[in-house]
């Protein structure tokens, strides 16, 4: 297998771009897909300082790596789940990264600020685990940037990620879910971090194929508590439609995107507040984390 663009020997084969590409021309591409998100959507650019969230999974690394390559000024965040062997090794991975680069590191664990991890603070307040462990990670991402100084910061989820999540909210029809659902997420005039995505227009093969070939020591397996999380079932069901049709991911997500919205007006107002516990921004009265940390020390 040759390569389409240079003639040397093929690495990856990509059906849905119908080509296959050595090592140099698969990384210029996977650089040339997460420098099209960013400016495309207007994500950052390469005055501000961008938090990138690093689970210490093949994503979050491979994310990272190609922002210090493109030049952009990142730092990252590990939140320490505190879940046993898998958060100690994530975080072993994450710091090895780190100091490899010679970049900034930060590291809040819960079990040290909270003296409990994510499955027990999930068990005391009888949410399920992964529902808990969103609500704590969209408000550290977000206090810790505030914080911190961060007006971005950037997850790793990719084209697989956001084509099944999706999936699943069409499904369901959860509409208010589908407004949300966009690679950039706008900072509502500072009161928030802009959440940006800049993989989303790369697979998971491709994320991971991408850390394999440049080295990127990563954590192999899933979060424990993700085992037989719907949302793998409906990676798993894309995949297969994948098989017998190369690029029905990427047409369904950014053929999503491409979409005029349903609302004209934009986002609803959500007339945001400071929390009367923390003082991050809520449109409730309490935030939904402090809501949580409220039932834990009950
Ligand atoms: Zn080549
Ligand atoms: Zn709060």
């Amino acid at each position: 297998m040759k390569c389409r663009q240079c003639q040397q020997s093929a690495v990856i084969k990509m059906e849905r771009h119908n080509t296959s590409l050595c090592r140099g021309c698969f990384n210029l591409y996977v650089h040339d897909q997460v420098e099209r998100a960013i400016t495309e959507e207007k994500m950052f650019d390469r005055a501000e300082s961008v938090l990138v969230a690093v689970s210490g999974g093949k994503d979050s690394l491979a994310l990272w790596d190609v922002l210090i390559k493109l030049g952009y000024r990142t730092a990252g965040l590990h939140l320490n789940l505190g879940i046993n062997d898998y958060s100690q090794i994530s975080q072993e991975k994450v710091e090895a990264f780190a100091e490899s680069r010679g970049t900034e590191l930060i590291v809040h664990a819960y079990q040290e600020a909270y003296g409990l991890g994510v499955i027990e603070i999930a068990e005391e307040t009888a949410r399920p685990a992964c529902s808990a462990c969103g609500t704590m990670k969209r408000y550290h991402f977000n206090r810790i940037a505030m914080e911190r100084g961060f007006p971005v910061v950037a997850t790793g989820h990719n084209l697989d990620d956001e084509a099944s999540r999706l999936l699943g909210n069409v499904l369901q029809w959860q509409e208010e879910y589908l407004e949300k659902q966009s690679p950039v997420l706008s900072d509502e005039g500072g009161t928030w971090a802009r959440k940006v995505k800049p993989l989303f227009r790369l697979a998971e093969r491709e994320a991971a194929a991408y850390a394999v070939l440049n080295r990127i020591d990563y954590i192999v397996d899933e979060c424990p508590m993700s085992k037989g999380a719907k949302m793998l079932v409906y990676k798993d069901v894309l995949n297969r439609l994948e098989e017998t049709s190369p690029g029905t991911k990427h047409r369904f997500y950014l053929g999503f995107l491409k979409r005029p919205r349903a609302l004209p007006s934009g986002p609803k107002e959500l007339h945001l507040h400071p929390c009367q516990s923390c003082g991050q921004p809520t449109p409730g009265e309490v935030c939904g984390f402090c809501r949580l940390m409220q039932r834990v020390a009950r």
